[in-house]
């Protein structure tokens, strides 16, 4: 239940000097994510609004948010870009949302690690390490928008996960500094892997102050666009890419006919019916790709480097990963989707399990990435041409009778949406020492999940 007005105003009036909004656009804008992919999401979600947004400009000004909010009981959102798309940063119990992009100094550089405060875009960070010979190891397609922060405690990986795993994988995430949520917050320095009790929690258990990450070596990459006579020639061709040592890759997606049409600015590269994928590769294994491509039967399509993605703003890397459901829900808004993981060995089988069983109401998008014991495993983000609830829920459930892993993109609270099922008990014991009084983010656990939200 959202805090007494009385209360909000006391809270306002506490701390006049700072960068308040209470103004109702900007209200709304700031309380909402992406959770519109999801019909169930739009349901339970819609309408739900902080009471006021501040944006603090430097730690001290945070702390006395934070402590305020202590004082006066009134819950807190953090939010660093706002494009999470399970509702990870709307306030269910109203509030005060912070905003963290202010945020955004650099800390140090230094031998391939980089420390940084949360709100910092991912983009600019890896357009400040770049000219030094380093880069992201990986990133979502939303990098531009996305902030460190927020990628820690409400995404996952994506671009540069075929190399280098998600961003949780031990050895990327080396530190945290983290404050708590008390009268007199307190600011703890948490090394891996304590760190990692932190990550993917949706901002329940502390607010992330830094991050200190370990980066890539940089690349001279070559965006691809691939297209084949079917899907099982382009599945073949991306998962020998994927697997191949030899080739230095930062990503590689298959998509299905079906969706590619959706793909409008490609369209002139791709003939109706064909599947197509996306590879970005170093330029040194041009030679080596247009031989994977030839054996596949394929064709590349379109080819330009990522420096001219760069300088055009128009990469093909904005069409992988969740920007793929983007694309196809400007064109069609009754898709939804789903977040896949296909058991490894049995890919191809589960796929034409689902295809037989599910047919065109499933649209097929697929992911390789690399997962923590170094095996290229296939995950995927198919569109779902969406009838009811129920039926929605009927295909979650034919994916795990098949025994593909579901992390349900339709549930807001951490344990469905998690990729780990439940929060584990350190994040937990986590959650107790850094936010006692459960300020944080009410509602995302389903434990504390208010009444009347199902
Ligand atoms: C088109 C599209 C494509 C996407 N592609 C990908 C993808 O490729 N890979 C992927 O992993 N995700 C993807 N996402 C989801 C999302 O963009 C990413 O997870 C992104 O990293 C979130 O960053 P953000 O700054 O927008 O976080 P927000 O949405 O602002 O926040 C995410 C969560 O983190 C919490 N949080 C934010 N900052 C802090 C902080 N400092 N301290 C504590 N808690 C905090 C928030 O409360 C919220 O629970 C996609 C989403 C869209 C809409």
């Amino acid at each position: 239940m959202s805090p007494p007005a009385a209360r909000i105003e006391a809270l306002l009036q506490s701390l006049p000097g700072l960068d308040w909004s209470a103004n109702s656009t900007e209200v709304k804008r700031k309380s909402l994510d992406y959770y519109w992919f999801s019909p169930i999401l739009r349901r339970q979600l819609d309408g739900k609004l902080a009471d006021a947004i501040v944006r603090p400009r430097n730690v001290d000004e945070l702390r006395e948010i934070v402590s305020a909010c202590v004082r006066h009981n009134v819950p807190l959102t953090m939010r660093g870009g706002g494009t999470g798309n399970y509702g990870q940063a709307v306030p269910l119990d109203g509030g005060v949302v912070i905003e963290t992009t202010a945020l955004d100094q650099l800390v140090w550089f230094e031998r391939g690690v980089v420390r940084a405060q949360a709100g910092i875009k991912l983009a600019v960070l890896d357009q400040f390490v770049a000219p030094h010979g380093w880069e992201l190891r990986c990133m979502p397609s939303t990098y531009r928008m996305a902030t460190i922060g927020g990628l820690f405690c409400g995404g996952f990986g994506g671009i540069g996960s075929i190399t280098y795993g998600p961003l949780s994988t031990p050895g990327t995430v080396l530190g945290v500094k983290v404050m708590t949520v008390e009268a007199e917050p307190r600011i703890l320095e948490l090394r891996a892997p304590e760190a990692l009790q932190h990550a993917h929690t949706y901002g329940t258990n502390g607010i992330i102050l830094e991050l200190e990450i370990a980066l890539a070596p940089a690349h001279q990459w070559d965006e691809t666009l691939l297209s084949f006579r079917d899907a099982e020639a382009a599945f073949t061709c991306v998962q020998a890419i994927a697997q191949c040592p030899g080739l230095i890759k930062k990503e590689t997606a298959v998509f299905a006919d079906s969706v590619v049409a959706y793909f409008k600015k490609l369209s002139a590269h791709i003939e109706a019916g064909e599947s197509a994928a996306i590879v970005v590769i170093n330029s040194s294994n041009r030679e080596t790709l247009q031989s994977f491509v030839n054996t596949a039967g394929g064709r590349i399509a379109f080819q330009q480097t990522g420096a001219v993605a760069k300088a055009t703003q128009h990469t093909l890397l904005e069409y992988c990963w969740n920007h793929t459901t983007l694309h196809a829900l400007r064109s069609d808004k009754s898709l939804t989707y789903l977040q896949t993981s296909y058991e490894y060995g049995r890919e191809r089988e589960q796929l034409a399990q689902i295809e037989k069983r599910a047919g065109a109401e499933m649209l097929s998008h697929l992911e390789f990435i690399r997962d923590e014991h170094g095996r290229v495993i296939c995950n995927g983000l198919p569109l779902v041409r969406f009838t009811t609830e129920h039926r929605l829920l009927e295909l979650i459930d034919l994916h795990r009778e098949c025994g593909i892993g579901v992390k349900d993109p339709h549930a807001y609270t951490l344990s469905r949406g998690s990729r780990h099922g439940a929060m584990s008990p350190a994040s937990l014991d986590a959650k107790r020492r850094f936010d006692p009084g459960g300020l944080l983010n009410p509602g995302k656990i389903a434990s504390q999940q208010p009444s009347g939200s199902s």
